[in-house]
């Protein structure tokens, strides 16, 4: 359960008639991590989670889990599961049936199945739920259900495509935690597509950025959000301006740039648009001229001790290692 479960994509790519959805990515999920496949809407990223799970074929490349290529092995074959959204349980079947169906497929005897049904309504904190039907749960319930239902099967990889995305935002919280302890706790590797910025950092130990079938950048959450390698990646992780300085363009983050009322030592002048009060921190919209609007994001503390107003004209800079050049 060491190297057996790392997963490798080779030239991975899928074609739907003409248009290219993946096109020929390269990465390698190391075993018992969380990775999050990050871009905007149709980029490609629920195409790449159904060909690792089986559920889509492969126009070219392989899938090669541990030391076994499974590019065209079954989805029941492959030792990968995908989590459905919670929609798509049994309304008929109990709880702990809808947990135990995979089994059943596989001929396990009932008594076994449904202990071990069980099991995993306990992981989930679902035990005292197992004679409930679908409909009788709430929708984070109806999660956890679906949760189990996936890893039943003892996968070393759990598939999940927006698994958060139907709930509502303070149940998205607390589903994303309970996420990262199952993760921790099972010790396998969860491969999460997601569209949000915020639940990629707040999860994953490999964060996968995706644009246009491609993988724009594949770090930390620390290396992707602190330095980004191209505009695209600065711009979709949010948080940063990007400027035209000499010699290219740069990418600074928001919280890295000190507004001064006094012209010394400043890297550009600016006239303040707009000021949000967000609590913890204000944002100041800024005009540059030439070098185009930036945001600069300052504490409250720090703000509060001499604020400043829509109009006036600031002094901005920032230091030399703040700033991180882009690929052209
Ligand atoms: P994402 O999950 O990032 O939104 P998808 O993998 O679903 O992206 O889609 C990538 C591209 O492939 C999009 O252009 C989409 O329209 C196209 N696509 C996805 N599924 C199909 C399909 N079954 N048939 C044809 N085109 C598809
Ligand atoms: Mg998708």
């Amino acid at each position: 359960m060491t190297t057996e479960s790392e997963l490798e994509l080779v030239s991975l790519t899928k074609r739907y008639g003409d248009t290219l959805a993946v096109d020929a990515i390269d990465h390698r999920f190391p075993a018992g991590t969380y990775s999050c496949l990050l871009g905007p809407s149709g980029c490609g990223k629920s195409s790449t989670l159904r060909m690792i799970a089986g559920h889509e074929t492969v126009s070219q490349g392989d899938i090669v889990l541990g030391s076994a290529n499974i590019t065209d092995l079954p989805p029941a074959k492959r030792g990968t599961a995908m989590m459905f959204q919670s929609y798509a349980l049994f309304p008929h079947l109990s709880t702990a049936d809808n947990v135990a169906f995979s089994l059943k497929m596989r001929g396990v005897a009932k008594a076994e199945r449904l202990a071990k049904a069980r099991e995993l309504l306990a992981l989930v904190d679902m035990a005292d739920y197992a004679g409930r039907l679908p409909d009788q749960l709430s929708g984070g319930q109806q999660q956890r259900v679906a949760l189990a239902r996936a890893l039943i099967t003892s996968p070393s990889i759990l598939l999940l495509d927006e698994p958060l995305s139907a709930l509502d935002p303070f149940l998205r919280l607390r589903m994303r935690l309970e996420l990262k302890r199952l993760q921790r706790e099972l010790g396998i590797s969860f491969i999460h597509v997601t569209h949000s910025q915020d639940e990629a950092l707040a999860l994953a130990d490999g964060i996968i950025v995706m644009n246009a079938g491609r993988i724009e950048q594949a770090g930390t959450p620390q290396q992707v959000f602190d330095a980004p390698e191209t505009e695209f990646v600065a711009r979709f992780i949010g948080g940063h301006n990007v400027l035209q300085a000499e010699g290219g363009t740069i990418a600074v983050r928001a919280d890295r740039i000190a507004i001064a009322r006094e012209s010394a030592a400043a890297h550009l002048e600016a006239v303040v648009r707009d000021v949000e009060y967000l609590g913890t921190t204000v944002n100041i919209a800024l005009n540059a001229g030439n070098a185009g609007d930036i945001t600069a994001t300052l504490p409250d503390s720090i703000f509060f001790q001499q604020p400043i107003e829509i109009g006036e004209t600031v002094f901005l800079s920032w230091n030399a290692a703040d700033a991180h050049r882009l690929a052209a």
